[in-house]
């Protein structure tokens, strides 16, 4: 399994900056007022991330190919990395060959 070093750039994050904290967005614009408390910005980062994710339909997704669950980028995010990583996961349908057999035909 390697959900852990999957490529997941779209996190929310909290910052400390003079006088508090800021929840910071994926493209590291600040998403929120200064917020006094980390547990109040944490708490704050969790919403915003939930909500995207949802918006996104982000999270975990049974793999198209085989089935295993992984962390999913959204809907166009359907194989699981393993899967992804194999040229072939489409089958004889994808390959060079295959293309050209079937223009002879
Ligand atoms: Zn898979």
């Amino acid at each position: 399994m390697t959900l852990q070093n999957s490529k997941f750039s779209h996190r929310y994050t909290v910052k400390q900056i003079l006088g508090g904290y800021v929840v910071v967005d994926p493209d590291g614009g600040h998403a929120s007022r200064l917020i006094r408390f980390r547990a109040e910005a944490d708490q704050l980062r969790n919403k915003q991330q939930r909500e995207a994710d949802k918006v996104a339909k982000r999270g975990p997704r049974p793999c198209m190919s085989c089935s295993e669950v992984f962390e999913s980028e959204g809907i166009h995010n359907r194989l699981c990395p393993n899967c992804r990583g194999q040229r072939d996961y489409l089958g004889d349908f994808a390959t060079p060959h295959a293309t050209r057999s079937a223009r002879k035909v």
